[in-house]
């Protein structure tokens, strides 16, 4: 194929719709969001719309008076005005009742390509192999699998390749292809959920035959139901002689992960990563589950997908290794990757073999990128260097805003919020406790407190310390953790607040039902409590034109910063709350002083200090614990 050719095609088939010109579709990605005749219209009976519509945008758009929606909904029940925006269920209703079929769709600038639901006609999709990701408890022989499958009969080299790791490879069997991450474990996996990206459609769950389920198995488990990816377990090391699949399949059943032949719908199969004995089994069984997935893509967009890894090459400058999920890049094309952009200069696979075009599901090395990317970021192809120069900046400028907005996770107020706006909303909860007993118990009754709006989602609850892969499956989930008879570590701590993460901790199981049943009915209020940041004793007065009386202060503890809530404390008795003015150090105004320094304070609107005077600063924070 001529890359014109190649060019043209991919245009007309990028997006939603295949009857929109080239044109229509360009001009999409530079759709500013009041472009009001993209969000409803009729196309070929069929009501297409992606946004709320009131009731006169909705008329207009179906070419129905307005009275007679009114009239139709009134005899519904239903009281609307003309301005009323209509729920979905409604249009949905409205649409059948006035003879046209009808579709929600979400239209997404560019800018969002990570939101971009790709729902291209069924006749465009071509299959595409499984992405697999092998995890397991340590020492189980997760590399040895990676290592042994890619090894299997490799008849002879490709030409000219030296195997190179790139993070990932394809494996041809009976003429399909299996693309392996070829990190192993949970962390990384769950690293890049946790950014967004979810890459693995199956996952390898390894156990060792002589071993069992261990703590990291179940772990794996956990990590990945709740990304939602099929499990495929390679009972590992029957060589050895104690070798004992049966029991490894009790054991799994207990985690709710049931064989088939033990009645349930997972496939296991028996390797020896040693011997070579079983990988072709497992080859099959993923290529099976493969199919009964129908596991699709387009291969005419451009291309979209992840970044496995990256790092920063000597000599060819930032390198990054792409997963194509949709699309096919071409050598040239032009990329948004998060929020840097550039030309596909070189590609290659796993045998650094460099490549023309790579399809869907194929790894491949890149060179071309301005800046080195993270693994977990998403990318994009865009047809012209300018379409990808603005998309990236708009993307870094969305960026600094939402660093400056905090971050996206959920707490309990935002879930408290979320549920008085009357949204429908899952709450994703992790338990942890000192016994196995209190998990399980927790779990079965906080999934009771669901009811028609909240759905409670347990995704993890078991008995031990709140770890960091706790806290980095609370990110990915968007879930809040319970603590019971626990409390996190110092490090712990400091993880979860990088990744705003709430972790709640309690010592009456009655108390975290109380707690969630309230969210569950957008009764919850976060207690507040009252944090000290720092406390200066007055040491002298003096006054100052212009300023007022200044408190000459000593800081004893902590800082002291303007602005923040403050009290002045004289023999232990309050007697003034209120904040922090000003603050200078010699003449210069400052922001804040810390413990050990000397400077001028003065108070808003309150100017009877004394000598011996204690200043206290605080600030309320969310309560993080009871009892506990
Ligand atoms: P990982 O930590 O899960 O990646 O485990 P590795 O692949 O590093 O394997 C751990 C150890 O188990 C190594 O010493 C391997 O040689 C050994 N091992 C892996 N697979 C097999 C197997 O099928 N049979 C035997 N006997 N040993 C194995």
């Amino acid at each position: 194929m001529k890359k014109g050719e190649n060019f043209d095609k991919k245009q007309q088939h990028y997006g939603h719709k295949k009857n929109e010109s080239p044109k229509m579709r360009q001009s999409n990605f530079e759709q500013r969001p009041n472009k009001k005749q993209e969000l409803a219209k009729v196309n070929g009976g069929v009501f297409v719309y992606s946004k709320p519509l009131s009731v006169s945008e909705l008329s207009e758009a179906i070419n129905t008076p307005i009275n007679a929606i009114i009239k139709y909904l009134f005899s519904q029940g239903k009281m609307i005005t003309i301005n009323q925006i209509l729920d979905d269920d409604t249009i949905g209703e409205l649409c059948l009742e006035f003879g046209y079929d009808f579709k929600k769709e979400k239209v997404v600038d560019a800018t969002h390509f990570e939101e971009l639901e790709i729902d291209d006609d069924p006749s465009l999709l071509e299959e595409r192999p499984p992405v697999v990701t092998v995890m397991g408890h340590v020492d189980h022989g997760k590399t040895s699998i990676i290592d042994a499958i890619r090894h299997t009969n490799v008849a002879g080299k490709e030409a000219g390749g030296i195997s190179q790791a790139i993070g990932a490879y394809q494996k041809e069997w009976n003429g399909k292809k299996v693309t392996i991450i070829d990190t192993p474990g949970h962390a990384a996996f769950t690293a890049m959920r946790a950014r967004g990206a979810s890459v693995t459609d199956i996952v390898v769950l390894v156990v060792a035959a002589d071993d069992g389920v261990m703590p990291q198995t179940i772990e794996a488990i956990d990590h990945a139901k709740a990304a939602g990816s099929e499990i495929i377990v390679a009972i590992n090391k029957m060589d050895l002689p104690g070798a004992n699949p049966v029991r490894v399949k009790n054991e799994l059943m207990a985690q709710e992960v049931v064989a088939e032949d033990f009645g349930g719908d997972v496939l296991t199969v028996e390797v020896s990563a040693k011997t070579g004995k079983g990988l072709d089994d497992l080859l099959d069984a993923i290529l099976l589950k493969a199919e009964m997935m129908e596991l699709k893509a387009n291969p005419n967009r451009y291309a979209i997908g992840t970044v496995l890894e990256a790092n920063l090459d000597k000599g060819e400058g930032p390198k990054a290794t792409l997963l194509i999920q949709n699309g096919t890049l071409s050598q040239g094309d032009y990329v948004v990757v998060g929020t840097i952009y550039g030309k596909i200069r070189r590609m290659v696979n796993e045998n650094g073999v460099s490549l023309k075009v790579a399809g869907p599901s194929t790894p491949v090395s890149v060179i071309g990128l301005s800046e080195v990317p993270q693994a977990g970021d998403r990318f994009m192809a865009f047809p012209s260097e300018k379409q990808a120069k603005e998309v990236a900046e708009a993307r870094a400028l969305k960026k600094k805003e939402e660093e400056r907005g905090g971050s996206a996770a959920l707490t309990l107020s935002d879930l408290n919020n979320i549920v008085n706006t009357g949204k429908i909303q899952d709450m994703n909860i992790i338990v942890k406790a000192d016994t196995q007993g209190s998990a399980e118990s927790l779990k079965a009754n906080l999934e009771k407190l669901s009811n028609d709006q909240v759905r409670i989602k347990v995704l993890e609850a078991r008995a031990g310390a709140i770890s960091d892969s706790d806290v980095l499956l609370a990110s990915a989930s968007k879930a809040i953790i319970y603590g019971f008879n626990l409390r996190p570590d110092a490090r712990v701590k400091e993880k979860a607040k990088e990744e705003h993460v709430e972790i709640r901790t309690y010592r009456i199981i009655y108390e975290i039902l109380e707690e969630v049943e309230a969210v569950v009915k957008g009764m919850y209020k976060a207690e507040l409590t009252e944090k000290v940041t720092g406390s200066a004793e007055i040491r002298h007065r003096y006054k100052i034109t212009d300023v007022g009386v200044v408190a000459g202060s000593y800081v004893l503890d902590g800082t002291i910063k303007v602005g923040e809530k403050c009290r002045l404390i004289r023999d232990q008795v309050v007697i003034y709350e209120g904040k922090i003015n000003s603050l200078a150090r010699f003449k210069d105004r400052v922001k804040e002083v810390s413990k050990g320094y000397e400077c001028g304070i003065t108070l808003h609107n309150y100017q009877d200090i004394k000598e011996g005077d204690i200043i206290e600063c605080f600030e309320m924070v969310e309560k993080e614990e009871k009892n506990a």
